[in-house]
């Protein structure tokens, strides 16, 4: 097929995840039609090629060179056993993969429930918070706590801790009740880290206090928050998080569908708080997104009750822990250990923060932000007295203007505003100095071209 057929199709058939479609109607923009990846490079059906800054969507941590091991992995599981279920029997790559996670995660988080993605880790997380506090008699734990702006998904459940609004108008009142606090957001913020960082946990104190401790069953948050742009956690805020989820007997929850699989230089990004949750969600990652697959996991003591008889892990999802995902998930932990991918984020973390801060001399990058290979750039608009893009501006610049000049530079990368004006830089982990660099010469020639048309 041609890249117009193939478009003409997509127009016809093919509904796209949060898409306005008319932006690739007749007379709109092309739509990117991706065939081929290579190393952290993808190209397009026209042969364009293309920096996946982005790792599409946070997932291609090994970028895209790695499909024959993969394929070897899956192909070997293929012909040993296709399919089975993990309800009421297993098979060798789900235990072997929850014993692999189980070693690499910090402190007791030793139980693995797999899914398939992220929103269905979340959801799995939260039922077996609601198991623990059932099987401990305190029923009335109900509640949830979660931060301003979070993403954690988008089904139903998911999405009662997600903060975003606009993802959530439309479908009702939330399946969980959920109190939203502040994130971590330290740009614009007058206060020093010590102080924010006490004034955030204060916030959580109170509305603990508001609720009633005996009611809150768990608070869930992200090493370091996507959606508002890689908003890092002040020193000492995780290890506050802890101590007061454990003064209340409210369960800790870190949602590592972007943190987990080296995305921070570690395992597990928590590793980078120091501080052990009760409960770590993933996906993406976790077989660098050549198959489909997540897992929670989770404390001996919050498992603990489910092994007390006749008691019955009240969920299920068919797919979750597939033998040929958890066998590329394997594959996936031995291919990161073979061309140590962590080192790899560790040593380059400082390279590509060197890369993405140069764009500060430019008048429309306002902040730089993140941890490991996991960056944001905020959009500053200097006429205005807080900085900030109004609603037409915002359209113009990150609708408008930055996804036909990031095609025409060859990066992908995420212009978004669920917060502020942000664009987020998170390359696949293989990346070397080399294509750290060339992403920081497009991002800065891109947002060069951003201010001035955004001047005109
Ligand atoms: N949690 C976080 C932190 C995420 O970033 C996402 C997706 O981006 C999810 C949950 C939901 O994952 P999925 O899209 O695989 O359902």
């Amino acid at each position: 097929m041609t890249t117009a057929e193939l478009q003409a199709g997509a127009a016809e058939h093919l509904l796209l995840h949060f898409t306005r479609h008319a932006d690739f109607a007749a007379g709109g923009r092309p739509l990117p039609v991706m065939v081929r990846g290579e190393g952290p490079y993808v190209f397009d059906a026209d042969g364009n090629q293309y920096i996946d800054g982005l790792s599409s969507m946070f997932c291609s941590q090994l970028g895209y060179s790695y499909g024959e091991p993969m394929a070897q992995a899956a192909s070997a599981q293929l012909t040993e056993l296709g399919f089975h279920t993990n309800w009421a029997t297993a098979h060798p790559r789900a235990i072997e993969l929850a014993d692999a996670l189980a070693e690499r995660s910090p402190g007791d988080l030793n139980r693995v429930f797999f899914t398939s993605g992220g929103s269905e880790s979340v959801e799995a997380a939260w039922k077996l918070v609601c198991m623990y506090h059932h099987a401990n008699g305190e029923p009335q734990r109900t509640k949830a706590i979660s931060r301003q702006t979070a993403y954690h998904g988008v089904t139903l459940g998911a999405l009662s801790f997600t903060a975003v609004q606009s993802m959530k108008a439309l479908f009702g009142p939330p399946a969980i009740p959920v109190r939203h606090v502040a994130n971590t957001n330290a740009y614009r913020d007058p206060d020093d880290e010590a102080t924010r960082c006490a004034r955030l946990l204060g916030e959580i104190e109170a509305v603990i206090d508001q609720e009633g401790a005996e009611t809150i069953a768990a608070l869930i948050a992200e090493p370091v928050q996507n959606a508002g742009g890689c908003l890092v956690a002040p020193a000492g805020y995780w290890a506050g998080l802890r101590r007061i989820c454990d003064e209340h007997g409210i369960l800790l929850i870190a949602d590592e569908v972007i943190c987990g699989f080296g995305r921070l230089g570690e395992w597990f990004g928590s590793a980078r708080n120091d501080v052990v949750p009760d409960l770590i969600t993933v996906a993406k990652g976790i077989t660098s997104a050549y198959a489909p697959m997540g897992a929670v996991l989770v404390s001996d003591r919050v498992a603990a009750p489910l092994y007390a008889a006749p008691r019955v892990l009240a969920h299920g999802i068919t797919f979750g822990g597939h033998p040929v995902c958890a066998a590329m998930a394997l594959r996936n932990i031995e291919l990161f250990e073979q061309d140590d991918v962590l080192g790899n984020v560790r040593r380059m973390e400082p390279v590509l923060q060197a890369q993405l801060e140069r764009s500060l001399e430019l008048p429309i990058v306002g902040d730089v932000r993140g941890q490991g290979f996991f960056w944001a750039l905020e959009l500053v608009n200097g006429e205005m007295p807080d900085g900030r893009f109004d609603a037409a501006d915002r359209e113009r610049l990150l609708r408008g203007f930055l996804p036909g000049r990031l095609a025409q530079a060859g990066l992908i990368a995420r212009a978004d505003d669920r917060g502020d004006s942000v664009l987020h830089i998170a390359p696949p982990l293989i990346c070397d100095e080399q294509v750290l660099t060339e992403i920081g010469d497009r991002v800065h020639a891109v947002l060069e071209d951003a201010a001035a048309f955004m001047a005109s």
